[in-house]
């Protein structure tokens, strides 16, 4: 495996070796050892946010969007309105969600590279008092922009609305609290900042909300009230589980304990930024986002301008020389993304700023 290339996406990511093998057993899904891995996973989850007392951890089959979509489904009634925060395509998927579930929506969008801000939503939130609930999402992975949470969730609380977070592409590595940050679902799965493999997805719930939420939602197997209820009383999961992505997602939590929780994942990470945008600078290329609104999950960065540039060519060479890239999802600007996520040090980022340096040389691109 260890000429396998590094992935610097966001999700799927590089995983451990020792994440990887925890999916080399096949467990039964009525099996009480694999029923008491769900549960301490569910358990350590719920740790990550302090939430614990507050709210239940619904673990869901599928992708991220899949968990995004049952929140939603499950928890916004049918009668409800949500407000959407948007800037980048992920808050754009939210409405999308919204419109296909017929749940009533209306959005604000800001630029690519402007947060929304906590004033944005006190307004829109004095102006249209049907509002029930304001999605957001935290890390906005299309350009790598970090909203300014813990403010806005203030707001929706005074105004004693609902919030629903997609924290995809943050939960793990940024710090958010449940028993400060009022939410009503938090959403993420395990593929990102966990370092599990894809294929589930699982939303923080607060108990009275989901209590309430028998009956919302359109969907049979996207009904979180009813996959909760199911396993609360039997301890299985409805419908078959992904038995390895558990298996190996309870792995990588066990290193997530071992390497120091939240604060050493932050920290790896925040390094792994920091080399990444250091190194790029010093080569010429610019990142889009200003520092102070940069998330350390993934940096998006200009395109150089020169013809010789094309991103296809620019990925295949750098795959060449062990590393995957992503690219970028701006309709104004031609751009690319460079994740600092998974089972990655700055040695691995500074590995890849060489190896992007090389190859623009190799395409004799001069025009950074
Ligand atoms: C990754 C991600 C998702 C989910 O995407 P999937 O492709 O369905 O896993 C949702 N929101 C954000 C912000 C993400 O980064």
């Amino acid at each position: 495996m260890s000429n396998a290339p590094l992935l610097l996406t966001p999700g799927p990511l590089t995983t451990s070796a020792r994440t990887r093998q925890a999916m080399m057993v096949d467990w039964g899904s009525w099996d009480r050892d694999f029923n008491q891995l769900t549960a301490s996973l569910c358990e350590r989850l719920l740790t990550i946010v302090n939430g614990t007392d507050s709210h239940h951890c619904v673990p869901l089959q599928g992708s991220g969007t899949f968990a995004v979509e049952a929140a939603i489904g499950t928890l916004v009634p049918r009668d409800g309105k949500v407000l959407v925060l948007i800037n980048g395509a992920y808050g754009q998927r939210l409405a999308k969600i919204c419109k296909v579930l017929g749940r009533a929506c209306s959005i604000f969008e800001t630029a690519e590279d402007q947060p929304t801000t906590a004033a944005d939503v006190d307004r829109l939130l004095a102006a249209d008092s049907s509002i029930t609930h304001v999605a957001l999402i935290h890390c906005e992975t299309s350009t790598g922009i970090l909203n300014p949470l813990a403010q806005i969730a203030q707001v929706i609380a005074r105004h004693g609305k609902r919030l629903i977070i997609d924290a995809m592409s943050s939960f793990g590595a940024l710090p958010i609290d449940a028993r400060h940050v009022p939410f009503d679902a938090l959403i993420a799965a395990s593929g990102k900042c966990l370092e599990g493999v894809p294929g589930m997805g699982f939303v923080f719930a607060n108990k009275q909300s989901l209590a309430a939420a028998e009956g919302n939602s359109p969907s049979l197997a996207m009904d979180l009230q009813d996959q909760h209820a199911y396993m609360a009383k039997t301890g299985q999961w409805r419908f078959t589980p992904p038995t390895h992505v558990v298996a190996a997602l309870h792995e990588a939590l066990l290193q997530y304990t071992e390497e120091g929780g939240l604060p050493a994942r932050h920290q790896r990470y925040a390094s792994n930024c920091k080399t990444l945008l250091d190194g790029m600078a010093a080569i010429g290329l610019r990142s889009f986002l200003p520092a102070e609104i940069q998330a350390p999950i993934i940096v998006t960065f200009h395109a150089p301008q020169d013809p010789r540039y094309q991103f296809k060519d620019f990925y295949e060479r750098v795959k060449a020389k062990g590393f995957i890239l992503y690219p970028g999802k701006l309709t104004q600007v031609e751009t690319f993304r460079v994740g600092c996520i998974g089972c990655v040090g700055p040695e691995g980022m500074q590995a890849a700023v060489n190896a992007i340096a090389h190859v623009l040389q190799e395409m004799e691109v001069l025009d950074i």
